[in-house]
């Protein structure tokens, strides 16, 4: 009896010293959790040596996976370019087109390459660096469709886009279209192959591209641009890596390198492109 008192007063003793060590252990352990959810390598002061960049592959000839899984295309040529220029590596990391601005703004990864356009509305929650392409919408339609002209000439018809991109946005905008949504730009080019919808809105360089390609040579892409993009690199708001992309962005652009990657994907001269998007002046 006397041995169970003592042995309890002792006990009584321990517990305050036992929850201590126990809160302890727990926060550190949070602490540790906090750090991977926040992507551990990701930088503070702009001068990381590795930086996480998320891309949505399927987007040839801009970002796309290759046989054996490994990403290739103009912006992955691209940003491991600004990289040896700025002086970090990149690791890509596949994220669907809708989830990156998500991503970026969480802080789970660093940057993005993939054929965003730089829009004043996504200027709102992202930082983009200068642009480094010059793209536009396009329509698609099958190939013997002649009544599809114009985007007036869409009104009241189905047309398949990619979500969360400028070429949703514009089809919504027409009156009485019927907007069918897919997660890749490549679903909504079949739907339009399978003849399920009239039309596709989407950037005009990867429409061409898939349509040359021999994948959707049932399809053509109707009269001029829609509109005039420019693609940029969105970033966190207030990035520290903003200045040594945009740094690595301009040497690749006058030593050379831009021009290479562009000859080889495209198979041409690259155009001229303004130091600022049009669409955030003004
Ligand atoms: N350029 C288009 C946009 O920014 C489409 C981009 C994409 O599908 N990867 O919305």
């Amino acid at each position: 009896m006397l041995n169970l008192l003592k042995r309890s007063t002792l006990l009584r003793r321990l517990i305050p010293g036992l929850l201590s060590f126990a809160l302890v252990v727990t926060m550190a352990a949070c602490n540790n959790n906090q750090e991977a959810a926040e992507g551990g390598a990701s930088s503070s002061g702009g001068d990381a040596a590795v930086l996480k960049v998320a891309t949505e592959p399927a987007f040839a000839p801009f970002e796309a996976q290759a046989s054996d899984g490994t990403l290739e295309g103009f912006d992955i040529d691209l940003m491991r370019a600004i990289g040896e220029a700025a002086g970090f590596t990149v690791e890509f990391s596949s994220l669907p087109f809708d989830g990156i601005i998500p991503a970026l703004q969480g802080g789970t990864v660093d940057a993005a390459i993939s054929s965003m356009t730089i829009t004043p509305e996504r200027a709102k929650t992202v930082d983009f660096s200068r642009p480094y392409f010059k793209a536009g919408l396009a329509i698609a339609v099958q190939a013997n469709n002649n009544d599809v002209t114009s985007l007036e000439s869409l009104e009241g018809k189905r047309i398949a886009v990619q979500i969360g991109t400028t070429g949703a946005n514009t089809a919504n905008q027409i009156p009485g279209s019927q907007v069918r949504t897919f997660d890749s730009a490549p679903l909504a080019l079949q739907e339009l192959a399978n003849g399920n919808v009239d039309a596709v809105i989407n950037d005009a360089p990867v429409t061409l591209y898939a349509i040359k390609s021999g994948n959707l040579n049932s399809l053509k892409v109707v009269g001029q641009l829609l509109t005039e993009e420019y693609y940029g690199i969105p970033m966190p708001k207030n990035s520290p890596n903003l200045e040594r992309i945009n740094q690595g962005l301009n040497t690749v652009l006058t030593n050379g390198k831009y021009a290479e990657i562009y000859k080889k994907w495209f198979g041409t001269e690259p155009p001229e492109l303004p130091e600022t998007a049009p669409a955030l002046q003004g």
